[in-house]
């Protein structure tokens, strides 16, 4: 049980305004789709119908990359870096300006709890606003070779997990670079994307230089086949990247795919252990372990392994589960029925396969979609929950003996995204980053987001880098590309 009582503490959906339903932003306007079905979008934590929300069909797609072309060639790409800038610094403060009322929509949308949406997704987005505006004038010093050019119109699909984030990592550089967009966001969380179209007409962004198209699988391949894109940026499934990768092959298009990851979060038994449990609970519980780079694996030093579960359940048992618009509320709904059952099934698995489920037993509310902070332990690596993502409130735990054993099982998976190492020696950190093969590695932390710093994966988890300035290079042509 918690030891302490909270008060409900509601954040005030007031500041939002929904409509009944939304066109397509094409061409710096909103218009009505042609001929695909409206969907709805609902709020996961209480499956009521949000607004109703256009299908982009292959027409309404041509369209959006037609104006993007137009803005493309007769304003973006003309323009200097410097005024670039000045519409991205513009972007970045209205962001900052709206950020409640951004953040109320996508915990609405979503089913994050509003802290995350409030203190991560808001302030990261708008971080990468200001960091790209940054660059715009600065190109020819980026080491990005002679004489960056963009690459022209850029096709963008986006998952539901960090809506608005993953918009801001796709849209910011591409803007910087001198590229126009067509991005397509989640079929479950389609309405930051939509009221960010409002801020790029607040801005007074040239038309055509975003436009935003809505729809599920079908709108975003329409994207993808479509002769007129240059370039496609994906974050997503590891099963649609690959796709993506069939579908591009033989043509002149480019692509950066940022797909599925199952990060080892590896704890030595000199970490400082209660250190190391925030960091668990941060690597797997943050935004309902609906994350990528989520250490969805604990590898735990076999000598300080019951000393830690029994610390980690504890701590888990603390966990707030429940209302997203309650600024308390530390875990939030499940983003869809689809992602539930996908959990449900992998925990299924998990329990058939032999490996020991426990969970936290707290109270879930009645509507919505929910699951409780869970934990495998008894998991070996041929498990299918220590190889498969499950992108979900769920930690499997594994045990080693010596430093080789955890690199050897650490990088045994198909994925290659991100790593955690927790350990008080430095020379064991430097040691582990050089072998582990994951993008990102944390030492003594977990989940640090930065717009400076590249992030993206090995193996299965896709290619190409975002942010920093080796983010930069996947948005622009230089010499001999030319
Ligand atoms: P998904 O890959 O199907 O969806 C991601 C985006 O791709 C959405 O915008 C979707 O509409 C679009 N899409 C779907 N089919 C497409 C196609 N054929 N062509 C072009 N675009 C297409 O992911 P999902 O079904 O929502 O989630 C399934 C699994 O994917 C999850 O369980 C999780 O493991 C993984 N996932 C990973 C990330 C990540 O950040 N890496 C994000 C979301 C989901
Ligand atoms: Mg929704």
């Amino acid at each position: 049980m918690s030891p302490f009582e909270y008060a409900p503490a509601p954040e005030s959906a007031a500041v939002v305004d929904i409509a009944s339903s939304y066109g397509l932003f094409i061409g710096g306007q909103f218009v009505p789709a042609t001929g695909g079905t409206p969907f709805k979008t609902v709020n996961p934590a209480t499956e009521e119908v949000l607004a109703e929300v256009s299908e982009a069909s292959d027409d309404d797609v041509d369209a959006a990359v037609k104006a993007a072309r137009t803005a493309y060639t007769r304003v973006w790409s003309r323009m200097s870096g410097a005024d670039r800038g000045k519409y991205l610094f513009r972007i970045a403060r209205i962001l900052q300006e709206r950020a409640r009322e951004f953040a109320v929509l996508e915990t609405l949308d979503n089913g994050k709890p509003i802290k995350e949406a409030r203190d991560v997704d808001l302030p990261l987005a708008a971080a990468h606003f200001f960091y790209h505006a940054g660059w715009a004038d600065k190109l020819d010093h980026a080491s990005l070779g002679p004489n960056p050019r963009p690459v022209g119109v850029v096709g963008q699909i986006v998952p539901w997990n960090f809506p608005l984030l993953m918009l801001a990592w796709k849209i910011a550089p591409a803007l910087a670079c001198g590229n126009t967009v067509v991005l397509k966001p989640a079929e479950t969380t389609p309405l930051t994307a939509l009221l960010f179209a409002e801020v790029c007409q607040q801005a007074e962004l040239p038309p055509g230089v975003v436009n935003i198209v809505t729809g599920a699988g079908p709108t975003g391949q329409a994207i993808v086949d479509h002769p007129g894109v240059d370039k496609l940026a994906f974050t997503g499934s590891t099963a649609v990247g690959k796709m993506i990768a069939r579908s591009i092959a033989g043509t002149r298009k480019r692509a950066t795919l940022e797909l599925g990851g199952k990060a080892a979060n590896i704890i030595f038994d000199d970490a400082p252990i209660d250190q190391a449990v925030e960091g668990i609970v941060n690597g797997i519980f943050f935004n309902q372990g609906h994350v990528c780079c989520a250490g969805s694996r604990i590898l735990v030093q076999e000598n300080i392994a019951d000393d830690l579960d029994r610390r980690l359940k504890r701590r888990l048992e603390t966990l707030r589960v429940g209302d997203p618009m309650d600024k308390n509320t530390d875990v939030g709904a499940i983003n869809s029925r689809k992602q539930l059952d996908r959990i449900e099934e992998m925990v299924a698995v998990g329990e058939a396969e032999g490996a020991e489920r426990w969970d936290s037993g707290c109270e879930l509310p009645t509507n919505g979609f929910w699951f409780r902070p869970t934990v495998f332990s008894g998991v070996s690596q041929t498990h299918r929950i220590a190889q498969e993502e499950i992108f979900g409130p769920v930690v499997s735990v594994l045990t080693f003996r010596t430093p080789a054993e955890a690199v050897a099982k650490a990088n045994n998976t198909p994925y290659g995204l991100s790593a955690g190492v927790w350990t008080e020696k430095g020379s064991r950190i430097l040691w582990m980053a050089d072998q582990l093969r994951a993008g990102v590695v944390w030492a003594n932390t977990f989940n640090q987001f930065d717009p400076t710093s590249p992030f993206g994966g090995y193996k299965e988890s896709g290619y190409g880098r975002e942010g920093g300035r080796h983010g930069l290079e996947a948005y622009v042509k230089t010499g001999s590309q030319l």
